[in-house]
């Protein structure tokens, strides 16, 4: 982590957790009066039908994400959830790309339309948490940097350079989430410091600098403190163990 760069931790709950399930968690997660959160942000993210129950029972030093956004404004779009009644829950953050949603083959979404999304939402004031990352498939063949390049100069070229300290990067490596095979902290640094690299080059300096990468992908108690150390790694995003009380330990990693 580097020294201008607040460490965030986020957890992302997917579709998981009922009404009853977060408020026992949240109620686990307040247990820690002593958390610093002047040093680590924590953002939450649960299924959207709890966004608004979520907010009003988590810790107010906790901030709450969406795990996804319509494009466009209210209007005539079936089972979509626009900016503005994000915003109206009380939301400030909003995690866009996922792996789950760029590669299922349900959903599909596709760069250019994920960029579209992280500029709607950007201009609505919200913060977005970004996902890139390569399958396994794509790493052996040696394109792991191509890849989040490639995802990553669809969002350079549809934000301009003063949106992006509203954007936090997710580097996941699709084949270590939800797997419980966490790419070693040589793989991780490797991919972030080249990550850094490419924004300087394709943004400028100081959004390189700046832009907080977190890591994500089988992040657990665990294994979070050695990643926590490498020099461009600014944070993590959580699945499977943000789902229990012990996603504190995961949060207290940043000392
Ligand atoms: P995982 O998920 O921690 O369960 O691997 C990470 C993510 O998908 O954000």
């Amino acid at each position: 982590a580097g020294g201008l760069r607040t460490f965030l931790v986020g957890g992302n709950w997917k579709c998981n957790l009922s009404k009853d399930a977060i408020t026992s968690l949240c109620k686990e997660l307040a247990a820690a009066p002593d958390l610093e959160t002047d040093k680590v942000e924590v953002v939450l993210a649960p299924p959207t039908p709890y966004l608004d129950h979520t907010r009003s029972v988590l810790r107010q030093d906790f901030e709450v994400a969406a795990q996804n956004i319509w494009v466009g404004g209210p209007g005539a779009y079936t089972g979509e959830t626009a900016a503005e009644m994000i915003k109206d829950v009380g939301c400030t953050w909003v995690i866009l790309g996922h792996s789950e949603r760029r590669n299922l083959l349900q959903i599909r979404e596709s760069d250019d339309f994920i960029a579209q999304k992280t500029k709607t939402a950007l201009s609505h004031g919200l913060k977005v948490m970004f996902c890139i990352g390569e399958t396994l498939e794509e790493r052996e063949e040696g394109r792991t940097l191509d890849v989040c390049v490639r995802q990553l100069h669809a969002l350079a070229e549809t934000i301009g350079a003063d949106d992006w300290k509203d954007v936090v990067i997710a580097y996941e490596p699709v084949w270590a989430i939800g797997t419980g095979k966490i790419a070693t902290p040589d793989q991780v640094e490797e991919v972030h410091e080249k990550i850094r690299h490419y924004l300087a080059g394709d943004v400028n300096d100081k959004v390189a600098q700046e832009t907080r990468i977190l890591y994500g992908g089988s992040v657990s108690p665990g294994n979070c403190n050695e990643l926590a150390q490498l020099p461009d790694v600014d944070g993590f995003l959580v699945g499977g163990a943000s789902l229990k009380a012990s996603f504190l330990e995961v949060i207290e990693s940043f000392k």
